[in-house]
């Protein structure tokens, strides 16, 4: 068949193992999952409240333009509601992105490592994929500000960054803006938003009303713990969401995820408390790596990207013999680290007390 030729060995995304899989697979009962940064709290008890009692007609199509979510999140961040587009996750942005402004010829540029769906989708689309790499951890925004070209259509900042969870600030990013051609879209992604508490990181939403090429990406599948509900969001330009939602799907979004999503917004308590709790657990890493002299990334996430000093995926497997799965950095272009999800306060403990038994058997410490 006459398929994309730049489909030819392109595999698809290799998610953090099910659960049910590893289960079976070594014969444990219990599993703690800390590989694709979920909440470990799950989501707000008034959204299982919510499900609980639910009447939803699931037979009609939902809302595709989302109008009770959109004025919720409107309100919320105090924008305008034709400043927003909802996706089916960001994932589901990312690929919309991609597909309105990435073809054969022209170039996107993006930090490496980082999140994976950037390069995907480029790659399907047949554009150049220009890969920074990062500097001490971070962006190097005045490198990818060298890369960018008269041939460049997007450049892709995560912020916090995915996998090493470090931020770049205000102060950086701003100068990045100010120097990047209007014609370039700029998307900011910010699945960790809610997590971030440095102060030099400050909130980029003024950004979309002084430079129309700014896009910033949201989601409700961390922090507000409703990954399996797919709710993404962009906040952008009224001109650019216009020119983006013809590529976007006509119902991406299911009636049943545009209600959670209101009443998870709502519940701000809740995403305070997870904060604060993810807070200390990073704690409980930080402590664990300076105490082995494992170097790791100052992380503004719910996840954390540390050193092992030997192979990753021995680490990897090892782990999941013990009940854990996590993200060997192999998999994540960042050989001799693993990435892990802050859970609660007792799987961080119990983790940490399994890998230095797997770190001392492989002779990484006595
Ligand atoms: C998890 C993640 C996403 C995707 O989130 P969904 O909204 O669930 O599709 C996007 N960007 C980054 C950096 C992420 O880590």
């Amino acid at each position: 068949m006459k398929w994309k030729q730049q489909l030819n060995g392109m595999k698809a995304y290799q998610p953090g193992k099910p659960i049910e899989e590893v289960q079976r697979e070594y014969g444990l009962e219990k599993i703690v999952k800390l590989a694709s940064n979920e909440n470990p709290y799950g989501f707000s008890p008034k959204v299982k409240e919510f499900l609980e009692s639910d009447y939803t007609n699931h037979a009609i199509y939902p809302d595709g333009y989302a109008q009770n979510l959109r004025t919720a999140v409107a309100k919320h961040l105090g924008v305008k509601e034709t400043a927003l587009m909802f996706g089916n996750g960001s994932d589901d942005l990312i690929a919309i992105i991609t597909r309105a402004l990435l073809y054969p010829g022209v170039n996107t540029v993006m930090a490496n490592p980082s999140f994976s769906q950037y390069s995907h989708n480029a790659e399907i689309e047949g554009a150049d994929i220009k890969q920074v790499p990062l500097k001490d951890g971070k962006h190097d925004l005045p490198a990818m500000l060298d890369a960018i070209d008269e041939n460049t259509a997007v450049v892709w900042v995560c912020n916090p960054n995915n996998p090493s969870g470090t931020i770049v600030s205000d102060e950086e990013l701003s100068e990045f803006i100010q120097k990047v051609p209007s014609e370039v879209l700029i998307v900011l992604d910010e699945a960790y938003y809610e997590y971030v508490n440095a102060p030099e990181f400050k909130d980029t939403l003024h950004y979309v009303n002084e430079y129309p090429n700014v896009l910033i990406l949201r989601t409700f599948s961390k922090a507000y713990g409703l990954a399996s509900f797919r709710v993404g969001y962009a906040i952008g330009n009224d001109e650019v969401i216009a020119k983006l939602d013809p590529v976007r799907a006509p119902f991406n979004n299911t009636i049943l995820s545009q209600k959670v999503a209101i009443i998870a917004l709502e519940d701000q308590e809740f995403i305070k408390e997870c904060t604060e709790k993810n807070e200390k657990g990073k704690k409980q890493f930080v402590e664990f790596c300076e105490k082995h002299n494992l170097n790791y990334y100052p992380s503004q996430t719910n996840f954390i990207l540390f050193e092992v000093k030997t192979d990753s995926d021995v680490v990897f497997k090892e782990m999941m013999k013990r009940g854990f799965i996590i993200r060997s950095g192999n998999a994540l272009s960042s050989p001799g680290y693993i990435r892990v999800t802050i859970g609660t306060e007792e799987q961080n403990e119990e983790f940490l007390r399994l890998l230095e038994e797997v770190l001392k058997e492989q002779g990484v410490f006595a």
